[in-house]
């Protein structure tokens, strides 16, 4: 659910309809900040060389090389593909604050960042795995949307 208005996420250059795009829940977690249960995504796992790119508009967010295991039980990775790639901002919604990050492209929210992650970084990006899409090596990425 959407919490206040001026949370709501931008929309994408080319088309705001989404949600016609997405599965629900993928569509929950990208534009009404909901989270995945940890361990149901199968990029949890997802171990081949590849693109990770945003759900909704296909941004590419991260790469296989930055993915580590971090035993959450969510996708997670030290280092987005490029600094533009990701946008960020302050999450209240818990009783400390977070750092809620998104697609840069089309306000998508993909998830948090933490300061406890490996080397080089030291950042962890902790994803929701229904955000993002996994394009292994050798297959086209999608059109940007
Ligand atoms: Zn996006």
């Amino acid at each position: 659910m959407s919490s206040s208005p001026d949370n709501k996420p931008g929309c994408g250059p080319l088309s705001c309809d989404y949600r016609a795009e997405l599965s629900g829940d993928s569509y929950e977690v990208l534009f009404e900040e909901a989270t995945e249960r940890a361990f149901t995504s199968p990029l949890y796992l997802e171990q081949r060389a590849g693109a990770y790119i945003c759900a909704a508009c296909h941004n590419p967010l991260f790469r296989s090389d930055t993915k580590y295991e971090s035993g959450t039980g969510w996708p997670s990775f030290y280092q987005p593909t490029s600094p533009e790639a990701v946008g960020t901002k302050k999450d209240f919604k818990l009783v400390w604050p977070r750092t809620e990050y998104h697609c840069a492209r089309c306000g998508g929210h993909q998830g948090h960042v933490f300061e406890d992650g490996p080397q080089p970084t030291g950042l962890r990006y902790c994803n929701n795995g229904v955000a993002l899409r996994f394009i292994p090596d050798g297959e086209p990425l999608p059109d940007l949307r």
